[in-house]
């Protein structure tokens, strides 16, 4: 697996446990305000990163595997269940394009939570995401999550190209399920342009989390940490 950083551990990444945390290299979207440029842009070398989780294994009860894109490295499958064996938790970060892979993954019992990003209405997919990836892949991700009855929790960060009328759209895509809006925070951003724009205002954001109609719980995720609104 082509894994660029990890994170020994982490008490934020999912809420509720101590987690070793997994970065792969490479992303099939290209979103503007991406906080990591050069995991998606392959400018990462490749790390030795399994010697790296022993001296903390017994300080960590699970492992995140984020990126880049993690359900576009061949051998993830196996690396979740070798992380299995080893009594830990997975949760996987998608950006939801592969649903084949998800729903592999999901029927083989090697993953135990989800967190998928729904990035924009599924009409202007390819525009906000500047990728060719198929917005039909994404709902199916989302389908088979709310089949599986797997945790999961949707998420969207609220980038500067979302208005609010687009984002309440996405919560209606995400309806039924736990859905995280997040801030946006410039620094580092895949599109330079997006340095010189505004952090989120956190009123606003709380103020439009209230107002979205459609997923089961709605909570708001700034620097602070997660706060439930409803
Ligand atoms: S934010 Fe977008 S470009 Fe960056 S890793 Fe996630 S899906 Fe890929």
């Amino acid at each position: 697996m082509e894994v660029g950083k990890v994170v020994p551990q982490d008490f934020h990444i999912w809420e509720g446990h101590a987690s070793f945390v997994i970065f792969t290299i490479g992303c099939n979207m290209q979103c503007p305000y991406c906080f990591v440029p050069d995991l998606v842009r392959h400018r990462v070398s490749k790390l030795d990163w399994f010697p790296k989780l022993r001296p903390v294994i017994h300080s960590i009860d699970s492992v995140v595997i984020t990126g880049g894109e993690p359900l576009m490295q061949k051998y993830l499958p196996v690396v979740c269940k070798k992380l299995k064996l080893e009594g830990l938790k997975v949760r996987i970060e998608t950006n939801g394009s592969k649903p084949d892979v998800l729903k592999s993954l999901i029927r083989m019992k090697v993953i135990d939570s989800v967190a998928l990003d729904v990035k924009a209405p599924f009409g202007d997919y390819q525009a906000l995401t500047n990728s060719q990836v198929s917005p039909e892949n994404v709902k199916k991700s989302i389908g088979l999550l709310q089949e599986s009855g797997i945790e999961h929790e949707l998420r969207t960060t609220w980038s500067p190209n979302l208005t609010e009328e687009q984002i309440a759209e996405i919560a209606k895509q995400c309806s039924g399920s736990t859905w995280v809006l997040q801030e946006f925070k410039p620094g580092g951003c895949l599109d330079a342009s997006y340095d010189s724009k505004e952090q989120t205002n956190y009123e606003k954001l709380k103020s439009l989390a209230s107002r979205v109609t459609g997923p089961a719980r709605v909570l708001i995720k700034t620097g602070k940490g997660e706060e439930l609104i409803r």
